[in-house]
């Protein structure tokens, strides 16, 4: 592997979101698949621990990482095939997720543009499923290229094989950590149907005065939206929501809808509630707070920042005060989004 894609001693900080500091031991740049089965052919690089970086937008790094980061550049982009219903798009892992999105509207093939601005890479989308404004990744997925980093083999892995759940998939549980996600590739459909229940959306909408929106319109609309409410990670350090929004149960929820009326709710198709993790930690009055150098944002709850020199110490500390205040004020569990290493 050339030497400039193979560093030693490097720091991450302008690796993560967060900005949060840490060195990994080495460091390789993955440009191609063949690159990486080559690498792990080789025994000194395949028995050592492994991290695999994106975007670096949904990560707390809390020290320096004594193994080989591999860092997915795999670039590219092209329609693959249409069919009848729809067009199959391809993209390289290394994508940044957002230009795809505004590349496949600028050809004319909606289907993404609920998921405009959402940070990070293609190859992170399907890991946890992203999601924003009713609409999940899982809805135009259609397969992904991947290499088992334990075999080196290229693996095709087809939508049931990814599990994806809310906010979920089989690669963040029994196949963590296993492969790298070289491309993904999305089926998006011929017709289409604009997706705009959301409150904050439907709102946007209105307010530009647009009934029947395009695509290119939903996406101007959520790009707006999210830049009101989400911090720019070029300027404030964060990783966006930091808690999963919990589902309960109903009972549990009968019980809090007596105490708390106004309490936002959501049906499951499984009979679950979702609440809005961002409404329970505001609550409890921890928006625009500080501990030391992390804070919780001040347009939005769910998002904890880094106000400066912030450790991945300081932002855990902080997260878990946040988990004891809301399980003592309501007895529901928040469980964090990003990957902590
Ligand atoms: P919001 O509008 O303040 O609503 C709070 C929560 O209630 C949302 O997280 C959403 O759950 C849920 N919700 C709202 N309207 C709903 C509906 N009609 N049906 C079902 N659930 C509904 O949310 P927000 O924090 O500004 O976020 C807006 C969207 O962007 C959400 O979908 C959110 O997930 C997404 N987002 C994700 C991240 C991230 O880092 N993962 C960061 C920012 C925003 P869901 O989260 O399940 O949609």
């Amino acid at each position: 592997m050339p030497a400039d894609l193979l560093r030693r001693h490097v720091p991450l900080h302008r690796l993560n979101s967060f900005g949060l500091p840490a060195h990994a031991d080495w460091l390789a740049v993955i440009n191609a698949p063949a690159q990486l089965t080559a690498l792990m052919r080789q025994p000194e690089w395949r028995y050592l621990q492994r991290f695999v970086l994106g975007g670096g937008s949904n990560l707390v790094l809390t020290g320096d990482f004594a193994g080989l980061v591999l860092q997915v550049k795999i670039a590219g982009r092209e329609r693959v095939a249409e069919e009848t219903d729809a067009w199959i798009v391809r993209a390289g892992a290394g994508e940044n997720w957002h230009a795809f999105v505004c590349w496949t509207l600028e050809c004319g093939w909606p289907g993404l543009e609920n998921l405009a601005l959402i940070p990070g890479t293609v190859g992170a989308a399907p890991i946890q499923n992203i999601g924003a404004y009713g609409l999940e990744m899982a809805e135009r997925f259609h397969q992904l290229e991947a290499v088992d980093l334990e075999t080196g083999e290229s693996v095709m892995f087809d939508s049931p094989a990814c599990q994806f759940g809310y906010r979920d998939s089989v690669f963040k549980r029994e196949a963590a950590g296993r492969y790298l996600i070289t491309a993904v590739t999305f089926r998006l459909p011929k017709r289409w149907q604009p997706v705009t229940r959301y409150a904050d959306l439907a709102r946007e909408l209105e307010t530009r005065r647009i009934a029947q929106p395009t695509a290119r319109q939903i996406a101007n609309a959520v790009v707006a939206i999210r830049s009101r409410k989400l911090p720019d990670p070029a300027c404030i350090g964060n990783a966006g929501s930091f808690f999963k929004n919990p589902l309960v149960d109903a009972a549990t929820f009968s019980h809090l809808a007596v105490r708390y009326p106004n309490l936002p709710h959501y049906p499951q198709p499984d009979g679950r509630i979702k609440l809005a993790a961002g409404w329970l930690i505001e609550h409890c009055g921890w928006k625009g707070q500080n501990r030391g150098p992390v804070g919780v944002y001040e347009h939005q709850a769910l998002v904890l920042i880094n106000r400066g020199g912030a450790r991945g110490a300081d932002v855990l500390r902080l997260a878990r005060a946040i988990q004891e205040t809301v399980w003592a004020e309501f007895g529901v569990e928040l469980e964090p989004e990003p990957v902590v290493l």
